[in-house]
């Protein structure tokens, strides 16, 4: 990344944001106020098995040019009103982090416009920030490849805890997967676990036993998985098994955010990352934020998963804060760091 000096401070038309991180491909805009409009995006959903990297990305490469189209087509807007493109330079998977990268060189060839390349999970939280109007929260970011529970402490966003194993959506989307239900599981479990409670209003409902998922401030979640799977396997029902498995899942991490909350004095919690989808999450993520007085917050739906339009929004803010991604510079890394970008912000 190289510092440019203040050329782009007035802005003079929309950032288009890229995110290509795994199996999402999708393109959002933000305007020269940094105002979001919803990104238009396609997921690719395998019949059977997980998600295969190239497979993804050959989805990304037959959708791309239709679905900026479609977000063009739907803002009146011609390429020429497009003033910077961002997109996603990792984490994430690497041939789709490379057909989004490939994408977002040649539209700022073309276009002659700045490039900038993000850090996937900063997005998530500058996206939720600016829907939520919350100032400096604890970011429990729950997605399909991570969990990670985020603070900004001295100009970075700092990972306090995270998953040592896979990620809790990945757990959710295997357990599914491991009962016919195809990707992506979560919301299936969610529907299953509310059937459970629904059917068992008046009783005091009992949690199937499952190993717990802290590990100080970490989490691992395949020793949960595999236990839960034991259990239906057993023959415990299956609605009771994803009530269960929710429980514990969540509370592990709602545990490890006030824990968090405790040692940084911060007293807001922003949920992200597409299990944050999930009204159960944010019930507990409430209910926890209440009885120590802080306050719980969640975007909307939309921009919980992953879309275009967070890309936008966090190049937007590298921009006018100076920093574009030379060409140079611009390869993706499947590793990058939450706390490896500065915050200049
Ligand atoms: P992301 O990786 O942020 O795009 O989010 C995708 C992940 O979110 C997948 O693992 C989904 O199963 C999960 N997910 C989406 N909606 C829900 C939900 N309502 N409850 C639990 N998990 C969900
Ligand atoms: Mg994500």
């Amino acid at each position: 990344m190289i510092l440019v000096e203040r050329r782009y401070m007035g802005l003079d038309g929309w950032v288009l944001g890229i995110e290509s991180t795994a199996h999402t491909f999708s393109f959002g805009l933000v305007d020269s106020n940094g105002l979001p409009r919803p990104s238009v995006s396609d997921t690719l959903r395998p019949d059977s098995g997980g998600i295969h990297p190239r497979e993804a990305a050959d989805h990304h490469v037959e959708l791309g040019a239709k679905l900026l189209k479609d977000l063009l087509d739907r803002e009146n807007l011609v390429p020429n009103d497009i003033a910077a493109i961002a997109y996603s330079q990792g984490p994430g998977m690497g041939p789709c982090l490379r057909t989004g990268a490939a994408a977002a060189r040649a539209l700022s060839t073309y276009l002659s416009v700045p490039l900038i390349g993000v850090n996937h999970c900063v997005a998530h939280i500058e996206i939720g920030r600016e829907q939520c109007g919350c100032d400096d929260p604890i970011l429990l970011y729950v997605s399909g490849g991570n969990t990670q529970v985020i603070a900004r402490l001295d100009g970075k966003y700092r990972v306090l805890g995270e998953t040592l194993d896979i990620g809790i959506g990945n757990m959710l989307d295997k357990f599914a997967r491991a009962h016919g239900i195809p990707f992506p599981g979560g919301p299936e479990v969610e529907k299953m676990a509310q059937k459970w409670l629904d059917s068992n209003p008046n009783s005091s409902l009992k949690e199937l036993e499952l190993p717990y998922a802290v590990h100080g401030m970490d989490l691992a979640f395949s020793g949960l998985l595999s236990a839960a799977n034991r259990l239906v396997k057993d023959g415990s029902p299956f609605e009771a098994v994803c009530w269960s498995l929710q429980e514990h899942a969540f509370a592990a991490c709602i545990e490890v955010a006030e824990r968090a909350l405790a040692h940084t004095r911060k007293d807001q919690i922003l949920l992200g990352g597409g299990v944050a989808c999930n009204q159960r999450l944010r019930t507990m993520s409430e209910i926890m934020c209440r009885e120590r007085g802080a306050s719980s917050y969640c975007p909307p739906k939309m921009y919980c998963i992953d879309n275009g339009t967070m890309i936008a929004r966090l190049g937007w803010l590298e921009l006018i804060n100076g920093r574009v991604t030379s060409l140079e510079h611009s390869a993706v890394d499947q590793e990058l760091r939450t706390d490896h970008t500065a915050i200049i912000w």
